[in-house]
């Protein structure tokens, strides 16, 4: 099996050949894939997307959007990205930014949000994913297991490779995506704060939704877990988005408020 202490000296090694380090959050991790061939990728998936599920035709949700994600990436400081943001017309409860900064909010989720501060929060986070290059992270993560995995084979040793199978998905895979969850957390709660939304809101629409209501946004939440744990992370990080929040010279507070996923 693959204990911490493992992982954290194949970490170290494979440094040496391709590490980097997580913008706002400092966290060196391991990234064996270009920035380029994901940025090309989630072009090409976006475009996907958006043939199966079509811009929305309500120009205030449009603008509304723009406003917000222009405002996002400007704090993120990623100039690199070619930044494209759509409501799409879906009733699907989520919203994704894939990489090189294509961002995407579903009609579906839009009533969720009661103001704008709301609608920055889930912004933000998915643009957290994609400044911290969450995916490239796991591709590379999963180039080691398929190198290790036919390593093993080649040594000739089934059981040896059910177990590196289930050590590396459990002891590696699966901890990093929630350590991903709460890094776009927290990066999504900095990168608002710094765009001038009060980080409050981010607290808010998580209680809102998560745990016992978890249910109303089922789609967000089965890639997204939402628990106590989360807003106690969220809350635990609050005096320095505040701190984050003073410095902006235009604060837009809670932005406009929303009813039924129209801006008012
Ligand atoms: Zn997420």
């Amino acid at each position: 099996m693959l204990d911490s202490r493992l992982i954290a000296f194949v970490s170290l090694a494979l440094c040496a050949a391709g590490c980097r380090t997580v913008p706002m959050t400092g966290r060196s991790q391991l990234m064996l894939s270009s920035s380029d061939s994901e940025n090309s990728l989630g072009a090409t998936a976006y475009s996907e997307y958006k043939q199966k599920s079509p811009p929305a035709k309500n120009a205030a949700q449009q603008q509304l959007l723009q406003r917000v994600g222009k405002a996002i990436a400007e704090a993120s400081g990623e100039t690199s990205f070619e930044w494209e943001f759509n409501v799409l017309q879906s009733d699907v409860v989520n919203a994704f930014c894939l990489p090189g900064g294509k961002v995407a909010v579903y009609t579906g989720i839009m009533p969720k949000f009661s103001n704008e501060a709301e609608l920055a929060c889930v912004v933000a986070h998915e643009v957290g994913h994609a400044i911290a290059r969450h995916g490239g992270e796991r591709q590379s993560w999963s180039y080691l297991q398929a190198a290790g995995s036919l390593g093993i084979s080649l040594w000739g040793n089934d059981t040896a490779q059910t177990i590196y199978g289930i050590g590396s998905e459990y002891g590696v895979m699966l901890p990093y995506s929630r350590k991903h969850e709460s890094e776009a957390d927290l990066i999504g709660l900095y990168l608002m704060a710094k765009a001038g939304y009060d980080p409050h809101a981010a607290v808010s629409f998580w209680k809102r939704f998560g745990g016992g209501n978890s249910s109303v946004l089922d789609e967000l939440m089965s890639t997204h877990p939402c628990d106590e744990t989360r807003v106690a992370d969220l809350s635990s990080h609050m005096a320095e988005a505040e701190k984050i929040y003073s410095k902006c010279a235009s604060k837009r507070g809670l932005g406009v408020t929303l009813v039924n996923g129209i801006p008012q």
